[in-house]
């Protein structure tokens, strides 16, 4: 017997089935935390998995059709597999491995999760340096997720809490921290804060304050609290907020489930148009100015922003909201303080935002204990 789902993308120019052997499901399956998949998506971790034969047109559930890729764009960096994400809107939907010949499809795209992937492992912590998001993801469903620092094959495994301080200490104290996509058109650093960081002004984010359960007044700040810059009213803060979201439009414009966000005013956010030049404050507003490579996605709400060739989330701002921007944390060198990068972001471990509207509830649910062991 065969299940079939649909894969979609936000901007609904892509619209896939797929099908599963129903006697394979759930199927069990690895988050994963390598460099390349972090860098190629924004993401702090991806989740993929393997389906049968290629993807196919949504005409009818039995549709036997390959469909036609043309709206989406190949990425492939290593020869050894292709990464399909969405030209207008930037969700990942595929992950074609070459050699075997087979096609694997991004989790955050399905329809459904619950019944169709159980995530039972993380691979390539290594490569994260602090761990990752893979310390915050400890059980699904009752399930103690083992930390395998390369493959599963390899059988390695760290303890939660491990760091590779040996590369760590190399950068700590660079002045700046850098943020790169997996094919480099996109980099920009972020300076410490300064006194031009609390000049932005911003209603609270749904991670702070849940619309749903908020006076719609007070998310709108009214008091005018500069809740990005950290520790929260120091006179002098030297970190950012950051934090994750399960939101709708976050998963289908990435294919993932939890897209995790620093909050950095755009006036801290350095960009070099050549390399030797001395960086400027990064523009996204006028055509002439903004980093060449960078494609915008502007579906409700706001404006996201991805690189154009490997589809990498850099950035989501909106009109009202223009001086303080949404960053990618996957973006994040993480040689230089480790991929959660404590010593520029401070990370909100009370709430995920939007995360009523996760499909993975499982994984979304995880992040949310997670976080929490740690408060
Ligand atoms: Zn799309
Ligand atoms: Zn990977
Ligand atoms: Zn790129
Ligand atoms: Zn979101």
């Amino acid at each position: 017997m065969t299940t079939v789902l649909k894969a979609a993308c936000h901007c609904g120019k892509n619209t896939f089935n797929i099908k599963l052997t129903t006697a394979s499901l759930p199927i069990v399956n690895d988050l994963c935390h390598c460099s390349s998949c972090r860098h190629s998506t924004g993401q702090l971790t991806v989740n993929y998995i393997r389906f049968d034969g290629v993807p196919l047109t949504p005409t009818s559930a039995d549709s036997d059709q390959p469909a036609d890729l043309s709206n989406l764009t190949a990425y492939n960096a290593t020869g050894v597999a292709t990464r399909w994400f969405c030209s207008t809107c930037s969700a990942h939907l595929f992950f074609e491995v070459i050699g075997d010949k087979y096609w694997c499809v991004a989790v955050g795209s399905l329809e459904k999760a619950e019944g169709i992937v159980k995530n039972e492992y993380h691979i390539y912590v290594a490569d994260t340096i602090d761990g990752g998001i893979a310390d915050q993801i400890r059980t699904v469903d009752g399930f103690e997720l083992p930390r395998y620092i390369g493959p599963l094959e390899e059988g390695k495994v760290v303890p939660l809490g491990w760091r590779n301080d040996g590369v760590i200490n190399a950068k700590r104290d660079l002045e700046t921290l850098a943020f790169h996509c997996r094919c480099k058109a996109i980099s920009f650093t972020v300076t410490r804060p300064s006194a031009a960081s609390a000049l932005p002004y911003s209603a609270y984010p749904d991670l702070l304050l849940p619309a749903h359960s908020t006076d719609a007044s007070k998310v709108k700040n009214p008091d005018d609290e500069k809740w990005w810059l950290r520790p929260l009213g120091a006179e002098k803060p030297t970190k950012y907020l950051a934090g994750h979201c399960a939101c709708t439009h976050c998963r289908l414009t990435s294919g993932f489930e939890i897209q995790s966000w620093a909050f950095i005013p755009r006036a801290n956010v350095l960009v070099s148009s050549e390399s030797g030049a001395s960086p400027t404050i990064l523009n996204l507003k006028d055509e002439g100015q903004r980093p060449k490579g960078l494609v915008q996605y502007k579906g409700s709400p706001g404006i996201r922003e991805f690189c154009g060739t490997c589809g990498a989330t850099a950035f989501w701002w909106s009109e009202e909201k223009q001086d303080l921007l949404d960053v990618s944390v996957g973006l994040v060198d993480e040689t230089q303080n480790g991929l959660r990068a404590e010593g520029w972001l401070e990370w909100h471990k009370e709430r995920i935002g939007q995360q009523e509207e996760a499909v993975n509830k499982a994984l979304v649910s995880a992040v949310a204990e997670g976080l929490k062991a740690l408060v």
